[in-house]
């Protein structure tokens, strides 16, 4: 349906960018997570992204 799923299989490579005070999540898929104010709790929206990802490959199985 979605053409987003042709690039289900694309590696999820995520890191944080600084962005002044904030910092935020961002991934090779092209997937950008909210400013945070703290580098840990933009790591934890990537590797929820990263999470969901996974269980998005597993509902289409
Ligand atoms: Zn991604």
């Amino acid at each position: 349906m979605s053409p987003h799923q042709e690039q289900a299989q694309a590696e999820h490579r995520t890191s944080t960018v600084e962005q002044g005070p904030f910092c935020s999540a961002r991934c090779s898929c092209g997937w950008r997570g909210p400013a945070r104010r703290a580098r840990s709790k933009a790591r934890s929206d990537a590797a929820e992204h990263i999470a969901s990802g996974e269980q998005d490959h597993a509902a289409r199985a």
